[in-house]
C-alpha cells in the first residue's frame, strides 16, 4: 500500500485533475490510497467567508459564495464521471450558506472555523472520486472525520493515533485489498463527538503520514508543484536546487522553520517505522524528486556545508531580563510554566547570564503571557521578525561557518543566534523585511549566483 497526498496546486484545476488520475492509474499496483487538499486557495476563502460574515451584507456574501462553488461546478462539468459528485457539493453550499448567515453579528468560534474550512476538502475529495471512477478506477469515497480522531483543540488540533491506527486499518485496508482505491480528505479530522476538527494549515500532508503510519505503507508520496525539497524555496531563489534525498531530522528542521513544502509534524508517525516520504512533482511525474528516509544518502550540494535554507516569517521575540535569574535554580521551569499555560508554543530560544530571548508565532495569548512573564522580570518585545534556518551537514563542526553565514547576511541585522545541540542546523532572527533578501545572499554565497 502507498499513500499519495495531492496538494491544492495538483488538484486547482481540471486539467490538474487530469495528470493526477494519470498518477493514481500508474500506481494502481502499489494499493493507493489518494488524500486530497482543497481546491488551490479555497482554504483561504472559505476562512474569509467565515470572518467576512459577521459584517458582510448577505447578498455580497452569497455572491462569494456562490463563485467558489462556481470552480467546483465547472471543475465537475469538465471532468467525465465527476458531475455525479455535484449534487452532495450543491447541497452542502447551501447548508454553508445559511451556516454563514447565523454567523452574522458573531464572531465564529474556532469549532465553526473548522467546520467551515473542511468543506474544502470534502467537496474536492467528491470531485476527485468522481473524476477516478469516470475513467475507469474502481474508488471508494471516504469521509476520514470517523478515522481521524483527534482531541477537540479546533484549528490546531491533536490527532489520536492509536484510535487512528485501529480505524484506519478496519475501514482502508479492506477496500485496498478489495481492489478499491480510497479517495479521502488531508487537514480535516472530529472529535469523538463528531464536531469537524482540522489539523494546522498545511495539514494534509500530516493526514497522510498519519495514515501511512497506520496502513504500514511501504511510501508516502506528497504531489505537490515543485520537484522536491530544495535549496531554498523556489519562489525567493529562482537558482534553488532540488536535493535528491534527505533525512527526516532536515525535513523536519526546514519545515518548522518555514519550508512549506511539508507540513513541520509529518515525519513524526513514519520515524518509527522508517516509511519513506517521497515528495514528487505532479507536473512532471517522471522527475526522481527528493526521497526522505532513514538509510538516505546525505549529500553535499556542490562544496558546500549547507544544502537548505529557509525562512519564517511573522514572529514575535520576547526579551526578558532577569538579574535574580544569576546563579538561580528553578527559573527556566517557572518560564516555560508560563509558555505551557498560554499553550504557546516556543520556537527559537537563546540566553545569556540574566537574560533570555525567546520567539513565538502564535500571537493569540500574547497579552496574558507577558503580564505573567512581567512577574519574571524586565519584559520587552520585537514585532515583525523572521527566524532564518541553515540546514546542513555537521554545521557544528564546521571551523569558521558562522563567520561565513554572518557575513553574506550583512548588511541585516542578527539579532537571536541559536545553534542548540544539533549538529544539522543553526538559526537566527532578522527584521521580517529583509527576510527573502538575507536568504538570497546566503543562497548565493553557498550555493553560487542566480
Ligand atoms: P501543496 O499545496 O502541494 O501542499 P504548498 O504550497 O503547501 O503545496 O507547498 C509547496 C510550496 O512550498 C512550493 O511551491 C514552494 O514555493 C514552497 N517551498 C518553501 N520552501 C521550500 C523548499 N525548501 N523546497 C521546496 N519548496 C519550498
Ligand atoms: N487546505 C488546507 C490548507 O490550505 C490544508 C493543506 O493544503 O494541506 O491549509
Ligand atoms: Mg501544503
Amino acid at each position: 500500500m502507498i499513500i499519495a497526498k495531492f496538494g491544492g496546486t495538483s488538484v486547482a484545476e481540471s486539467e490538474a485533475i487530469g495528470r493526477l488520475i494519470e498518477i493514481v492509474r500508474s500506481r494502481i499496483v502499489d494499493q493507493p490510497v489518494v488524500v486530497v487538499s482543497a481546491l488551490a486557495g479555497v482554504t483561504d476563502r472559505l476562512l474569509s467567508l467565515a470572518a467576512e460574515s459577521e459584517t458582510e451584507e448577505s447578498g455580497t456574501l452569497d455572491r462569494a459564495l456562490r463563485a467558489l462553488l462556481d470552480r467546483h461546478v465547472e471543475i465537475a462539468h469538465s471532468l467525465p464521471g465527476a458531475d455525479g459528485a455535484l449534487d452532495s457539493i450543491l447541497a452542502d453550499g447551501e447548508t454553508l450558506r445559511l451556516e454563514l448567515h447565523e454567523l452574522r453579528d458573531r464572531r465564529p468560534t474556532p469549532a465553526q472555523l473548522d467546520a467551515i474550512a473542511a468543506r474544502g476538502e470534502l467537496w474536492t475529495s467528491r470531485l476527485v472520486a468522481g473524476a477516478l471512477g469516470g475513467a475507469g478506477i474502481n474508488v471508494t469515497w471516504v469521509d476520514i472525520r470517523p478515522i481521524m480522531v483527534t482531541d477537540a483543540r479546533f484549528t490546531r488540533a491533536t490527532p489520536y493515533m492509536q484510535v487512528i491506527n485501529t480505524r484506519a486499518r478496519e475501514c482502508l485496508r479492506p477496500l485496498c485489498q478489495a481492489g478499491q482505491v480510497p479517495v479521502t480528505q488531508g487537514f480535516i479530522g472530529a472529535t469523538a463527538t463528531g464536531a469537524s476538527t482540522t489539523l494546522g494549515r498545511g495539514g494534509s500532508d500530516f493526514t497522510a503520514a498519519l495514515l501511512g503510519a497506520a496502513l504500514e505503507a511501504s511510501r508516502v508520496e506528497i504531489w505537490t508543484d515543485v520537484d522536491g525539497l530544495m535549496t531554498a524555496d523556489p519562489r525567493i531563489v529562482s537558482s534553488a536546487r532540488t536535493l535528491k534525498a534527505a533525512s527526516y531530522e532536515e525535513a523536519a528542521e526546514l519545515a518548522t522553520f518555514g519550508a512549506k513544502i511539508l507540513h513541520p509534524a509529518t515525519a513524526l508517525p513514519l520515524v518509527r517505522l522508517g516509511i519513506p516520504i517521497v515528495i514528487l512533482n505532479s507536473r512532471h511525474p517522471d522527475r526522481s524528486g527528493t526521497t526522505i528516509e532513514p538509510e538516505a544518502v546525505i549529500e553535499q550540494v556542490g562544496d558546500s556545508p549547507i544544502r537548505s535554507i529557509s525562512w519564517k516569517q511573522g514572529i514575535t521575540v520576547i526579551n526578558i531580563r532577569a538579574p535574580r535569574m544569576l546563579g538561580a535554580f528553578g527559573f527556566l521551569r517557572a518560564l516555560f510554566e508560563i509558555f505551557e499555560r498560554h499553550e504557546t508554543v516556543v520556537d527559537v530560544l537563546a540566553s545569556g547570564e540574566i537574560s533570555i530571548s525567546i520567539t513565538i508565532e502564535d500571537r493569540s495569548r500574547l497579552t496574558p503571557l507577558l503580564r505573567d512573564l512581567e512577574e519574571l522580570g524586565e519584559v520587552w518585545v520585537e514585532e515583525r521578525r523572521a527566524i532564518i534556518a541553515v540546514v546542513g551537514i555537521g554545521l557544528r563542526n564546521t571551523p569558521g561557518l558562522a563567520a561565513r553565514v554572518f557575513n553574506a547576511v550583512w548588511p541585516a541585522n542578527v539579532e537571536v543566534i541559536s545553534q542548540g545541540c544539533s549538529s544539522i542546523n543553526m538559526t537566527f532572527v532578522v527584521r521580517q523585511e529583509d527576510g527573502p533578501d538575507v536568504v538570497r545572499r546566503l543562497h548565493r554565497e553557498f550555493f553560487g549566483s542566480d
